[in-house]
C-alpha cells in the first residue's frame, strides 16, 4: 500500500480503507483519484461542537455530544441468527448511560473498559432497564487530550452515501486524505494573483475548510454555502467555466481574424433613411455595440436578447445591410419556414416602401427544384445580397460568393448552434444570434459566456400590455363569450394546447378533440383551424397562411406557434392547461397577441383543482408582470435553472455551485473578467489558460466540453 505521501492523482484504490472492491465501486461513480474524492462535498453539516453532560440527556432532546469513559461493555446474546447487539456503559462526572449498537460486534475490541470515548447521538427510553439509552451513536476515541476530533467535538460534514461508504467512513477517508495529500501535487486552477485580488483561499485550503470547517464557523453560513472556503470553491468552479468560454471566445475573435467593415457617416445616413420609425434608445445602443464589432477586425460572436416585440428585426436588417454595403452577403436564418417567409415579406416590404434596392432572396426546404436552382445560382454569383431562410441556408450545396454576416433568429429552437457549419461558408462570417427568451444576465453569462451580450430592454412606445387573466375551468363559458365578442368585432383568436412531447398521442388527441368541439358545438358559425407539430410543413403553412389572411378565425394550435408568428389582427390567446407551462414560455406565447392596435387579451385556463394555491400565485404573476426579464427571473427562482434552461442538456447540471453563482452576480462578473483578462494577457495568456484547462481532472474536462453552447 502506497499510503505514505498522497498525491492529488493517486488512484482511490490505493487509499487505506478503500481497497480494490470499493475502489471499483467508486470508479463506477466517476471517482478515480484523490482529487475526485475531495470534490465530493458534504451535503450538510452537524454541529457537534459543544459537549453535554450525561445528566443533561433527555428523551426527544437534541442530538448530543458526550465526553465519557467506558465502564463496561459486552455483546448481548440474541436468538436471532445474524443479529447482534453490542452494549457499553459510559460515564462522565455527572452520571452513567447505556449505549447499544446493532450488528457491530467488532466494537467490543474498541470500547474497552477505562477507554475515553466521545459519542454523539439521541437519547431514547431504555426498554431493558431504567434510565436512557443511546442507539447507534457515532463515536470516536481521543487518546490524548489535544487529538483533533473527526466525527465529534466539531462541526462535522455529512455525506450522501457513496459506493457502500457510510458517511462516517467517507469522513474518515476525507480527513486522512486532506491531511496527507501533498499540496504541491495539485495542479493550479485559479492563479495566485487572481486569488489575491478576490481574497479567496487556494484550492486545498478551501477543500480542507469545506470538509472540516474551523471551530468558529457558522452552521447557517455553511448550509447556505457562503463561508470563505465554499465561496472559494464556487469561484474556482465558475472561473474554470469562464476560462473555457473565454478561451473559445478568444479563438473565434483572434485566431479567426474577421472582416473589418467600413461604417462611414454617409452609410449611416443612408441606412437611417430606411427607418419607418424612430429607433428606441435600446435599439440605438445595441446597434452601436454591433457596429463596433463590425468595424473591428475581430469576428463578431454576439447574442442579442430582447423581449418579443422589442424590435430585433430592424436591428438585424441594418446589420445585414452594413455587410451588404461593404460588398458582402448577409444571411438571416429563422427556425421555421413560416418565420423565414414572414421575415422575407416584412423586410421586402420595408425596403420597397423606402424605395431601397437590395436583392433579397429566400431559401427554404420546400422550394421547388427549379426555383431552388435559380436562388442557388444567384447566391453563388453574389447577385443575392441578403439570403433569408431556414437551416437550409447552411446545407451542403449552398455556395455563397462572399458571406460576411449571419444573423440567427430564435436560436433557442436550434439548440446548440453549429458555428462550424456557418464558418465553413465564408471567410470568417460574423455571427449575431437573436433570442426573444430573456435570460437573466447571471444565467446568460454562465451559459453563453463566450458570446458578447447585447440587450434590448424596452419596447417601442405606444404598446398596451396584453391584459392577462387566470381563469378556472368552471369559468369556461364566460371565456367563450369573450372570444365570441372579439370575433364579432372582426378579431382573431389563438387557442393553445400544450404538447409536452411532439410524439405524445394523447396530447395530439386533446388538440384535435378541442378543435372539433369548438368547430361543431361551441362556434359552429366560425372557421376553426388546427395546426400542430406533427403536420407536414406544407399543411402547417397552409393553415397558418389562412389564419394570417383572416380566413380562419379561431386557430387551435400546439406550441408550434410559440416562435415569432405575426398576425396583428389576433387579439386573444387562450392557453389550455396553463399550469403545464413555464412562465417564460407563457410570456413567449403571450407575445403572439398585442401586435396590432387593438386591446389584446391572454386567458390562462386552469382545470379546477389542477393547481395549488402556490401554483395559482405563480400564474397570477403573469397578470401583473409584462417584463420578460423579470418573468424569467421569477421562473428561475421558482423552478430552478435545471428546468428552465435544461442544464442537463448544457452539461452543466453538475456544477456544484450553480445556485451560489446565480445568486451572486458580483462573483460571476469578477470570474468572467479575470478569465477574459488571463486569456488575453501578454503573449502567452491563451497558453496559460490552456495549461490550466488541460490539467483539469477528466470529469471537469468533460463538463467544460459539454458546455459548448451558442
Ligand atoms: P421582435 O423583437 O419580437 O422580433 P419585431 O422586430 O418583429 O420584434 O418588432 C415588432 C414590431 O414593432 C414590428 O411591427 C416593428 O415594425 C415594430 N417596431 C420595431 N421597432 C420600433 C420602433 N423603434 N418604433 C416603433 N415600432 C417599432
Ligand atoms: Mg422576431
Amino acid at each position: 500500500m502506497t499510503d505514505h505521501r498522497l498525491r492529488f492523482d493517486t488512484t482511490l484504490r490505493f487509499l487505506k480503507g478503500v481497497g480494490p472492491r470499493r475502489g471499483e465501486a467508486l470508479q463506477s461513480q466517476g471517482l478515480e483519484s484523490v482529487e475526485d474524492l475531495l470534490y465530493v462535498l458534504p451535503f450538510r453539516y452537524e454541529d457537534r461542537r459543544s459537549f453535554a453532560r450525561v445528566d443533561d440527556l433527555r428523551v426527544g432532546g437534541p442530538e448530543t455530544t458526550l465526553d465519557v469513559v467506558v465502564v463496561s461493555s459486552r455483546i448481548i446474546p440474541t436468538r436471532r441468527r445474524g443479529f447482534s447487539v453490542f452494549e457499553a456503559h459510559l460515564e462522565d462526572g455527572s452520571g452513567r448511560v447505556r449505549a447499544v449498537w446493532y450488528n457491530q460486534p467488532f466494537l467490543e475490541r474498541l470500547f474497552v473498559e477505562g477507554r475515553r470515548a466521545v459519542v454523539f447521538g439521541n437519547a431514547a427510553e431504555n426498554r431493558y432497564g431504567s434510565g436512557l439509552v443511546l442507539e447507534n451513536p457515532d463515536y470516536e476515541f481521543l487518546e490524548d487530550a489535544d487529538a483533533e476530533g473527526v466525527h465529534t467535538g466539531r462541526i462535522v460534514p455529512v455525506y450522501r452515501k457513496l459506493a457502500e461508504l457510510s458517511s462516517r467512513a467517507q469522513r474518515s477517508l476525507l480527513h486522512r486524505s486532506l491531511s496527507e495529500v501533498e499540496s504541491g501535487t495539485f495542479p493550479q486552477t485559479v492563479p495566485e494573483d487572481v486569488l489575491g485580488r478576490v481574497g479567496l483561499l487556494d484550492r486545498l485550503e478551501a477543500l480542507r475548510q469545506t470538509h472540516f470547517p474551523p471551530p468558529d464557523s457558522s452552521l447557517e453560513a455553511l448550509h447556505e454555502r457562503r463561508t470563505v472556503a465554499q465561496r472559494s470553491l464556487a469561484f474556482e468552479e465558475i472561473f474554470l467555466l469562464q476560462l473555457a468560454l473565454a478561451k473559445r471566445r478568444n479563438s473565434v475573435r483572434v485566431a479567426e481574424r474577421g472582416i473589418s467593415y467600413d461604417l462611414t457617416d454617409a452609410l449611416r445616413t443612408r441606412l437611417g433613411k430606411l427607418l419607418p420609425f424612430k429607433l428606441t434608445p435600446a435599439q440605438k445602443r445595441v446597434l452601436k455595440e454591433i457596429g463596433d464589432d463590425l468595424r473591428s477586425d475581430h469576428s463578431m460572436n454576439r447574442l442579442l436578447q430582447g423581449d418579443v416585440g422589442c424590435g430585433k428585426t430592424i436591428v438585424a436588417l441594418l446589420s445585414l445591410l452594413v455587410a451588404v454595403e461593404n460588398g458582402y452577403q448577409g444571411a438571416l436564418m429563422a427556425p421555421t419556414e413560416i418565420l423565414a417567409e414572414q421575415h422575407y415579406r416584412t423586410i421586402g416590404k420595408l425596403l420597397s416602401d423606402r424605395g431601397a434596392d437590395y436583392r433579397v432572396d429566400i431559401l427554404t426546404g420546400s422550394l421547388r427544384a427549379a426555383a431552388r436552382r435559380e436562388v442557388l445560382g444567384r447566391v453563388a454569383s453574389g447577385r443575392t445580397q441578403v439570403l433569408i431562410g431556414t437551416h437550409a441556408l447552411f446545407e451542403r450545396g449552398v455556395q455563397y460568393s462572399n458571406l460576411g454576416l449571419v444573423v440567427v433568429d430564435e436560436q433557442h429552437r436550434f439548440g446548440v448552434l453549429q458555428r462550424a457549419a456557418l464558418t465553413s461558408k465564408g471567410p470568417r462570417p460574423d455571427v449575431l444570434v437573436m433570442t426573444a427568451t430573456p435570460i437573466p444576465r447571471s444565467m446568460a453569462l454562465t451559459f453563453y459566456g463566450d458570446l458578447d451580450l447585447s440587450i434590448i430592454d424596452e419596447l417601442p412606445p405606444g404598446r398596451t400590455p396584453v391584459k392577462t387573466v387566470v381563469r378556472w375551468e368552471r369559468e369556461r363559458a364566460r371565456v367563450y363569450r369573450g372570444v365570441a365578442r372579439e370575433v364579432a368585432g372582426g378579431r382573431q383568436v389563438y387557442v393553445v394546447v400544450p404538447l409536452v412531447e411532439e410524439t405524445l398521442r394523447s396530447d395530439l388527441k386533446a388538440a384535435t378533440t378541442l378543435a372539433e368541439q369548438l368547430r361543431t358545438e361551441v362556434f359552429p358559425d366560425l372557421a376553426v383551424g388546427l395546426v400542430h407539430g406533427r403536420m407536414k410543413g406544407a399543411d402547417k403553412d397552409r393553415v397558418m397562411q389562412e389564419f394570417a389572411a383572416g380566413k380562419i378565425q379561431i386557430l387551435v394550435a400546439t406550441t408550434v406557434i410559440e416562435v415569432g408568428v405575426d398576425v396583428p389582427n389576433a387579439t386573444v390567446m387562450v392557453v389550455e392547461h396553463a399550469e403545464r407551462f413555464g412562465l417564460s414560455q407563457l410570456h413567449q406565447l403571450r407575445g403572439r397577441v398585442g401586435r396590432g392596435a387593438g386591446r389584446s387579451y391572454c386567458v390562462l385556463m386552469v382545470a379546477d383543482g389542477a393547481v395549488s394555491a402556490q401554483g395559482y400565485d405563480r400564474l397570477a404573476i403573469m397578470e401583473r408582470t409584462h417584463d420578460g426579464f423579470r418573468i424569467a427571473e421569477k421562473d428561475l427562482e421558482l423552478r430552478g435553472p435545471g428546468v428552465v434552461f435544461g442544464t442537463q442538456q448544457h452539461g452543466l447540471s453538475d456544477l456544484q455551485f450553480l445556485a451560489v453563482v446565480l445568486s451572486d452576480p458580483q462573483m460571476l462578473e469578477t470570474a468572467r473578467a479575470e478569465a477574459r483578462a488571463l486569456v488575453t494577457s501578454g503573449e502567452d495568456g491563451a497558453d496559460r489558460a490552456s495549461r490550466i484547462l488541460n490539467a483539469l481532472r477528466p470529469a471537469w474536462k468533460r463538463r467544460l466540453d459539454l458546455a459548448r453552447v451558442g
